[in-house]
């Protein structure tokens, strides 16, 4: 009968002492199975290394067939060693024999061995080889046995990857169940097609020491590592941090709960007694954690095993001094870049020349990141749960933007069905590149103003090369957000004096800060509400806090000194409000006036038409306004009483209804009555079969996403208004859902292009 083991501690100053000795990597590698075997009194001890991703070799042994290394082979999923890998699990079996999967390699020799104890190498996460060690007696391994050969098992990964032996490998993620194609819907943000391998925004920690030089020092590291991150976390409890994070409180709340859970502490400190270092003992604990993880159906544990597995990196950080997030500039080609959640100045961080797309676990449609990626031309998908547990950095991988489909390690037909789909698309691009120069005018001689919507320096150039008319909407708010500080006066000037420069003389309509909702600053505290969507927001800030208004009207008054400036207000609820923001720049352009600045030549203020009480106030408003802007999102969010960004509740109401299209209606009507021009600047705009419907009830201009201008003038040039209205105006009181469907049946029936 085999003697208790020695204890892993003193394995683990034995591997350390083999670590040190000058030799090759096989001969290391051989001395270290044959000191976990005598350390675990087994007769045999293996290490199988995955190969190429989908096979596991045996590279050494203690007690097997010496000729059977790097002979024998099984694939992931076959035999027990298969077994563990796929499923990240270990096997403790008193006869392995009986065990369904078990398969017989005749050139081992192990008939002769009955009891089985394996385990998963991991390393970052993923799954890089098996260990193994094996008797000929039938016992059961305790659990102390096999919590030492985890241990065990995590210092071999180091081992393994400083020999070489992992180089240029593809891993596969604990939790994975195999390494075939994985395909996972998200929420399309940024259309567009990418091909391309894996950066983690956050890079995962790789651990320089995993075994402690003196225990005691390591327990000390751990208890102020806990005591320090559980000050971080009531630091993003209590600070404007919460406010800015994306973190919503109750998350914060979990988290603040398992960093005093005292459970997760003695399990950390059972890692260290063993003989890791405070790091190594996080990870260790997170493995296990990941791989309950994987094998937990209820999607509300999973999320709470994510927080608990989103502390332990917030701990590793603390422990090694790890940057959250890493500058990347060395990226490789064609780059896919996943994340948790990003902010919008983190995506413009990354080489533009090589990133091929966004994928993140949070985010939604209008989050700010996903209007940057739009704005770069960036592929990005949002609400992709769990995928950072399934990847890692150089997994290949595909994505469509618009569907939100993605392909984690897909086959190669995959990728040459999405290689061909990019070609389709960039042709697609150049078929509209031919349209620049045409006009954007319907069959019927009914012009169609197409603009583009902007918040960015970058999306500047999109201007011209997409030959729109001008910027419809200019998002004021993206400049303050990824500032650190508020912008002072003459930052914003130069900010929107470049905006002016860079629109050649084509208009440009800058709109007063939008915040609050899911636009929030840093740098602004701003109280915690109920309903942030109708809360305390936009010009109602604005006005309450005139410097702020005041100073960025300034901003924008002196950029455009001697041209046009065009100015719009969001979110008017009331025409008091418009008045008073009115009120407001004018007093603006007489101070300026009165102190010696060149004033703009023209100045002309408009609403945005995003509350419906406005509705009812078009006769009052119009009047005073020199132009109206639809603001869609908002308008549509508010109409149905649907939170935008709530992908449960998306596609339930469709902007396509009759009830959506009568007051788009109903607004055309009133522009026309008070010779007031109206334009809509939602993402509707974009869509060619949306923006056929909006056409269809008289809306003359709109603005959009870039990419939108080159195929919606080919519709808008396929297209018979006057026809198209006599089809609709029936159809607006049919008590339809949605005319989606009728009119995509116009458009087939009268050759549109959507
Ligand atoms: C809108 O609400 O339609 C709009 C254009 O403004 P934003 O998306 O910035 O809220
Ligand atoms: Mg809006």
């Amino acid at each position: 009968m085999p003697s208790p083991s020695l204890g892993p501690r003193v394995l683990l100053r034995r591997l350390r002492e083999v670590m040190a000795e000058q030799t090759s990597a096989q001969a290391r590698l051989d001395k270290i199975v044959m000191a976990i075997a005598a350390n675990m009194v087994a007769e045999v001890c293996s290490v199988y290394v995955l190969q190429g991703g989908t096979v596991l070799e045996l590279y050494a042994t203690e007690g097997l067939r010496r000729e059977a290394v790097h002979q024998s082979r099984l694939k992931v999923g076959e035999g027990l060693v298969g077994l563990i890998a796929e499923q990240a699990i270990g096997l403790n079996l008193t006869e392995a024999e009986s065990h369904p999967s078990f398969k017989y390699l005749p050139e081992t020799g192990e008939e002769l061995f009955h009891s089985f104890l394996g385990v998963p190498i991991t390393r970052g996460g993923a799954v890089i080889g098996v260990l193994v060690v094996q008797n000929k007696t039938k016992r059961h391994y305790t659990e102390e046995e096999e919590e030492a050969l985890q241990t065990t098992s995590m210092v071999l990964a180091e081992v393994l990857a400083a020999s070489g032996f992992l180089e240029a490998q593809r891993t596969t993620l604990v939790g994975t169940a195999d390494l075939r194609t994985q395909a996972m819907v998200g929420e399309g943000l940024a259309e567009g097609v990418a091909l391309g391998h894996v950066v983690l925004h956050e890079p995962r920690i790789r651990i320089q020491n995993m075994i402690a030089e003196s225990v005691p020092d390591e327990l000390k590291r751990i208890d102020a590592g806990v005591l320090q991150l559980r000050q971080h976390v009531e630091d993003l409890l209590e600070g404007s941090e919460a406010l800015s994070s994306n973190d919503s409180s109750d998350v914060l709340e979990t988290i603040r709960m398992f960093a005093h859970d005292k459970g997760w502490l003695a399990r950390l400190k059972e890692a260290v007694q063993n003989g890791l270092t405070a790091e190594a003992a996080v990870e260790r604990v997170q493995n296990d954690n990941r791989a309950r993880m994987a094998r937990t159906p209820d999607p509300y544990l999973r999320e709470r095993m994510h927080d608990l597995d989103d502390l332990s990196n917030r701990l590793l950080r603390l422990l090694t001094g790890a940057v959250a997030t890493a500058a990347r500039t060395d990226l490789p080609d064609n780059t896919i870049v996943v994340s948790r959640n990003m902010g919008p100045a983190e995506l413009l961080d990354y080489d533009r020349s090589k990133l091929r797309g966004v994928i993140l676990e949070e985010g939604g449609k209008t989050s700010h990141v996903a209007i940057v990626a739009r704005a770069l031309g960036i592929p990005a998908v949002g609400q992709a749960t769990g995928i950072i547990n399934l990847v890692d950095d150089g997994t290949s991988l595909v994505m469509d933007g618009g569907a939100g489909d993605i392909f984690v390690r897909p086959s190669s037909e995959l990728e040459k069905s999405y290689a061909e789909k990019v070609r389709f698309y960039a042709s697609r691009q150049a078929a509209y590149r031919a349209l620049r120069d045409l006009p954007s005018v319907t069959k019927d001689g009914q012009a169609i103003t197409l603009n583009i919507n902007a918040g960015l320096v970058v999306d500047m150039p999109h201007l011209h090369e997409s030959g729109a008319d001008g910027v419809g909407l200019y998002r004021t708010e993206l400049h303050f957000m990824m500032a650190g500080r508020f912008p002072r006066l003459s930052a914003q000037v130069k900010h929107y004096k470049s905006i002016l420069d860079q629109a050649e003389g084509k208009p440009v309509v800058l709109r007063t800060l939008d915040i609050g909702a899911d636009k929030t600053l840093p740098y602004l505290r701003q109280p915690r509400e109920e309903n942030p969507a109708l809360g305390w927001r936009s010009i109602r800030m604005a006005l309450e806090r005139p410097a702020l208004f005041n100073l960025q009207v300034r901003a924008m008054l002196i950029a455009a000194s001697g041209r046009e400036l065009r100015i719009m207000f969001p979110m008017i609820a009331d025409v008091s409000e418009f008045e008073a923001a009115r009120d407001g720049v004018l007093k603006e352009r007489e101070f300026l006036r009165k102190h010696g600045h060149v004033l703009p030549s023209s100045l002309k203020l408009g609403a945005m038409i995003e509350v419906p009480a406005l509705l009812w106030q078009l006769d009052e408003l119009l009047p005073m306004a020199d132009f109206a802007s639809v603001g869609s999102n908002d308008l549509v969010q508010f109409l149905f009483a649907t939170d935008r960004g709530n992908p449960k509740l998306a596609g339930r109401y469709d902007p396509l209804s009759p009830a959506a299209l009568s007051a788009l209606r109903l607004i055309v009507e009133k522009g026309k009555q008070h010779g007031k021009s109206v334009t809509l600047c939602g993402e509707l705009g974009g869509k060619p079969l949306e923006a056929m419907g909006l056409a269809g009830v008289g809306i003359a201009s709109m603005s959009m996403v870039p990419s939108g201008i080159g195929p919606v003038k080919a519709m808008v040039r396929s297209l018979d208004q006057g026809k198209l209205w006599a089809f609709m105006q029936p159809l607006l009181s049919s008590g339809k859902h949605s005319l989606r469907q009728d009119l995509a049946d116009f458009a087939k029936a009268n050759g549109v292009e959507v």
